[in-house]
C-alpha cells in the first residue's frame, strides 16, 4: 500500500491525519481490503476502494513446495517482475525472503537473479506489499533481504520498509539485510539506530576467485569489506552472519576452509554454508560429506559454521534461483 497516496487522498477527502494510521493498522494485521476497516466511515471505505489501489503489486503466479514454502511472482505497475518467499520452519518461525530490486545489476556467476535483466529499485511501498501479501495469509515474524536483488544499491526504500516491519509482526531483531559487501551501505546500516541484523555475501576468502565469482569484487575488494562489517560490530555489537555457497571444486577446499577462518574474527563473524542451488550456470554443489568437512575445519580453526536448510528448490524458490521464470501454477 503506497501511505503517501493514501495520506494524500484523505487530505484531498478533507479527513482527518488520523485516518491513514487507522487504515495502516489494519493492513499490517492482514486486512484484505479497505471494506473491512469498520472504524472507518462506510463511505469512506468506499471512496478509498476506488483510488487507493489496496497493493501496488500484482500476482502473477505462486508457487506451493512440499515443505511448506510459498515463492509469490509479482508484478509493479509498470510491468516489472517480483518474487518473494514464505518460509515455514518446524519450530514455527514463519521467515518472508523479500526483493529489494526487480532483477539485479550484480552478475554473481552462480546466482540466476544476476542472469536475468536489471529492471529498477523497488519503491517502498513495493517492498513492503510483499511482505504484506504473505501477512495476509497468517502472522509472519521473520524477514530477510535475500532476494533479488542488492539491498544496499537501494538502501533508503529497504530502511523505510523496515521501519514498518514491526507493525506486521517482525521486529528489527528479526530483519536481516543480506550484502554482496556494498560498503557505503555497510556504514550507513552501522549508523543506523534499528538494529537490524548484518549478512556478508563471502563465498570466498581468495580474492582472485572472488573476483572470479563476483565481479563487484573489484569494486569493493574483500578486505576493506571485512573492516566494515568490523566497523558494524564495533557500533552494534551485534554478529555478521557470513553466507558461503559451496561450490564444488572451487572453494570448498581445507586449504580455503583455512583462509577463511583466518580472516574472519570468531567473535564478530558466524558463517552460513549455504548448499548451491542449480541455477543453469557451470558450477556443481558441493557434496554433504564435503560440506560437512569445509564446516568443521573450520569450527576447529575458530569461527562458529552451521548448514543452511535448503527450503523450496523443487519450485525454484531456494537461495539464488529466484529469476521471475519457470513458474509452477499454485497446486491448489
Ligand atoms: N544481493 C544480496 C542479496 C541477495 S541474497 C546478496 O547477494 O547478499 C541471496 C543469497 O543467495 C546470497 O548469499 C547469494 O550469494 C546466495 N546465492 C546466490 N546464488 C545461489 C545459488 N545458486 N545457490 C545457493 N545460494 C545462492
Amino acid at each position: 500500500m503506497d501511505l503517501k497516496l493514501l495520506e494524500g487522498k484523505l487530505a484531498e477527502l478533507g479527513e482527518p491525519r488520523y485516518r491513514a494510521a487507522q487504515a495502516w493498522r489494519w493492513a499490517a494485521r492482514g486486512a484484505e481490503g479497505f471494506d473491512v476497516m469498520s472504524d472507518l466511515p462506510l463511505g469512506l471505505r468506499e471512496a478509498l476502494t476506488e483510488s487507493v489501489p489496496f497493493s501496488t503489486l500484482a500476482v502473477e503466479e505462486e508457487a506451493h513446495a512440499a515443505d511448506g514454502t510459498v515463492k509469490v511472482l509479482f508484478h509493479t505497475a509498470d510491468g516489472r517482475p517480483v518474487e518473494a518467499v514464505l518460509m515455514v520452519y518446524r519450530d514455527g518461525r514463519r521467515s518472508i525472503c523479500l526483493s529489494s530490486q526487480s532483477g539485479c545489476p550484480l552478475t554473481c556467476t552462480f546466482c540466476a537473479t544476476g542472469q536475468m535483466r536489471f529492471g529498477r529499485n523497488l519503491t517502498a511501498p513495493e517492498i513492503l506489499d510483499q511482505a504484506l501479501h504473505f501477512r495476509r495469509r497468517g502472522p509472519v515474524d521473520h524477514a530477510v533481504f535475500m532476494g533479488m536483488g542488492e539491498p544496499m544499491m537501494n538502501l533508503d526504500n529497504v530502511l523505510a520498509a523496515c521501519e514498518r516491519l514491526p507493525d506486521l509482526g517482525i521486529t528489527h531483531r528479526r530483519t536481516a539485510i543480506s550484502t554482496i559487501g556494498w560498503i557505503p551501505g555497510i556504514a550507513r546500516l552501522a549508523k543506523n539506530p534499528m538494529p537490524i541484523r548484518l549478512a556478508l555475501s563471502l563465498h570466498a576468502a581468495d580474492p582472485a576467485l572472488r573476483s572470479e565469482l563476483m565481479p563487484v569484487n573489484d569494486r569493493y575488494p574483500l578486505p576493506d569489506v571485512i573492516g566494515a562489517c568490523e566497523a558494524y560490530y564495533a557500533r552494534k555489537r551485534r554478529k555478521v552472519f557470513v553466507e558461503y555457497v559451496m561450490l564444488a571444486g572451487v572453494n570448498d577446499s581445507f586449504a580455503q576452509a583455512a583462509q577463511l577462518a583466518d580472516i574472519l574474527d570468531p567473535r564478530i563473524f558466524k558463517v552460513n554454508l549455504i548448499p548451491y542451488n542449480p541455477t543453469g550456470s557451470q558450477f556443481t554443489g558441493s557434496s554433504p560429506k564435503a560440506i560437512a568437512a569445509f564446516r568443521d575445519e573450520l569450527e576447529r580453526r575458530g569461527p562458529r559454521a552451521t548448514v543452511r536448510l535448503t527450503r523450496g528448490r523443487e519450485i525454484d524458490a531456494a537461495c539464488g534461483q529466484l529469476a521471475a521464470a519457470r513458474m509452477i501454477p499454485a497446486g491448489r
